[in-house]
């Protein structure tokens, strides 16, 4: 049986990394960080059933000495890094914090399975937000980076790191530069979940208004249960290598959120207020990804459409609002 460790283990992507490895047979390890409400942070696992089958581990992705115990006591044969604070807009707020997780903490992980376990596999949960300020209108592995938040910047560090690891060490070690990806379990700060939850919200008399930022920003938006199977399969392969991983399609937030809006049969005009307080110091205006070499390589594509996923996301919101008694129907 294969063991992997998957840091970020309670995030959206953890979760569905953990129920995909669960179903190729694996002993899935995630590491934790210690929590006042470690009662409610398997929220995630547990919405997908699977809460009892990982295996929880202590840890933080800035103490190195932390990552070293549990990967001496797993031995995992591939290790996930997906920890990360992970939101662009905080990373304004807190730039030193996101440089210690996103970015230092990427060698921190890294020089763990340098000392501890160099023959296990590495996966980097990269980001087309190093992208930023696009500089080819359609971007690949080798379109230039341009980094437009400490977020991104910290992720390019991570980025190099894992490609610096790899040919100074011979690592197995991946870099998924991954678009956007979303799904019912996705954090309600990000765009599409907060119009899927708002949307459900006025359609239940909760609120009467969803307030966005810029909605002319367009992201290349996939599911990220199809996601999870492209870093997965990057691990497979004999030789290590970075991946773009994007549906090849993308739609301003305006119309994501008509999307969601329709599917309710809401009217957008009545419901949809611009906050200028949401614009951030400097926007990623458009992202277009081009999975052309996971394709080719890896055999992956996107499958899920947008219209499928928000319309997925907006009836899991709607249900859970019910489910909390939340409605004045
Ligand atoms: P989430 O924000 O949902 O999950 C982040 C995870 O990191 C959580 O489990 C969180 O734990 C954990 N974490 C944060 N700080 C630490 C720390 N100091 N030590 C240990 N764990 C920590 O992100 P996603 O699942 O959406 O994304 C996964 C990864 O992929 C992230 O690195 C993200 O930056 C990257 N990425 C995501 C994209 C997307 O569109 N989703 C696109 C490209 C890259 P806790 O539950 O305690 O907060
Ligand atoms: P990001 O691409 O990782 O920053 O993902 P987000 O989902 O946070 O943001 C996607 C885009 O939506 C960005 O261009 C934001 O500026 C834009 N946006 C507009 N209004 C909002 C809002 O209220 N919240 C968030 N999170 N993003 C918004």
């Amino acid at each position: 049986m294969k063991k992997a460790l998957i840091t970020g283990v309670t995030g959206q992507d953890g979760a569905y990394l953990a129920q995909f490895l669960l179903s190729k047979g694996y002993a899935v390890h995630g590491m934790v960080r210690r929590s006042s409400t470690a009662d409610v942070n398997d929220v995630r696992l547990r919405w997908l059933g699977i809460d009892k089958q990982v295996r929880l581990h202590d840890g933080n992705l800035s103490d190195l000495s932390s990552i070293i115990r549990i990967l001496r006591e797993v031995e995992p044969d591939e290790v996930y890094n997906l920890a990360a604070q992970s939101f662009v807009k905080s990373s304004w707020q807190q730039p030193l914090l996101t440089g210690n997780i996103t970015g230092l903490g990427v060698v921190n992980v890294l020089e763990a399975i340098r000392l501890t376990c160099p023959a296990a596999r590495f996966y980097q949960a990269s980001s087309s937000e190093m992208y930023g300020l696009i500089q080819e209108p359609v971007q690949t592995e080798t379109t230039p980076f341009y980094p437009r938040s400490p977020y991104a910047v910290a992720k390019l560090f991570g980025h190099w790191m894992t490609v610096n690891y790899r040919e100074s060490f011979g690592l197995h070690a991946s870099s998924g530069i991954l678009f956007n990806h979303e799904s019912p379990l996705r954090g309600i700060e990000f765009v599409t979940r907060k119009v899927t939850d708002g949307v459900a919200r006025i359609k239940l008399g909760l609120s009467s208004e969803l307030r966005l930022g810029n909605i002319d920003a367009k992201r290349d938006w996939g599911h990220a249960r199809d996601y999870v199977r492209a870093m997965w399969l990057m691990l497979q392969q004999d030789t290590p290598d970075d991946y773009v991983v994007a549906t090849g399609r993308t739609v301003t937030v305006r119309d994501m959120c008509q999307i969601a809006f329709s599917h309710l049969d809401l009217d957008i005009d009545r419901h949809l207020m611009i906050d200028p307080d949401l614009f951030r110091p400097a926007e990623v205006e458009i992202l277009l990804g081009d999975a052309s070499k996971a394709k080719a390589k890896l055999g992956w594509e996107a499958t899920t459409p947008l219209e499928a996923m928000i319309q997925e996301m907006v009836e899991a919101d709607l249900a859970r609002l019910r489910a909390q008694g939340a409605t004045r129907q």
